[in-house]
C-alpha cells in the first residue's frame, strides 16, 4: 500500500506541471507563475485528488460516479487536461498521467507523432 501514497504524490506534482503549462501557454504567465483563475484552480483540482475514493487505482474519471468536480471547475480541469495532457505524454512519460487524461479526453490515442 506504501506505493499507492507515493503514486498519489506523483499525480499531484503532475497535475502542477499541467497547470502551469496551460496557463503559460494561455494566459501569458512564465517561470511557474500561475494567473489568478488557475491559481484557484490548482489547489482544487488537488483536492479533488487527495479525496478521491478510488486512490490511484480509480478508473478515468469521467466514468466515475463520484461527481467530485463542480461542473465549471470540471470544464477548466478539463481544458487544461486536453491542452498538456498530450504534452505531458510526450515530455514526461514517466509521470502518471495516463488516467488522468484518459478520463477527461474519453477515447485515449496515442499522441500523434509529426
Ligand atoms: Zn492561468
Amino acid at each position: 500500500m506504501g506505493t499507492a501514497r507515493k503514486s498519489l504524490d506523483r499525480e499531484r506534482a503532475t497535475i502542477g506541471v499541467m497547470v502551469r503549462m496551460y496557463c503559460a501557454g494561455h494566459h501569458g504567465t512564465s517561470d511557474g507563475h500561475l494567473c489568478a483563475e488557475c491559481a484557484e484552480l490548482l489547489p482544487y483540482a488537488e483536492v479533488r485528488l487527495e479525496k478521491c475514493p478510488f486512490g490511484p487505482d480509480k478508473g478515468p474519471c469521467s466514468k466515475c460516479e463520484v461527481h467530485c468536480y463542480k461542473p465549471e471547475m470540471r470544464q477548466r480541469v478539463q481544458a487544461v487536461m486536453r491542452y498538456a495532457g498530450p504534452r505531458m505524454l510526450t515530455r514526461h512519460p514517466v509521470m502518471g498521467v495516463r488516467h488522468l487524461v484518459k478520463g477527461f479526453k474519453g477515447n485515449p490515442k496515442p499522441p500523434s507523432r509529426q
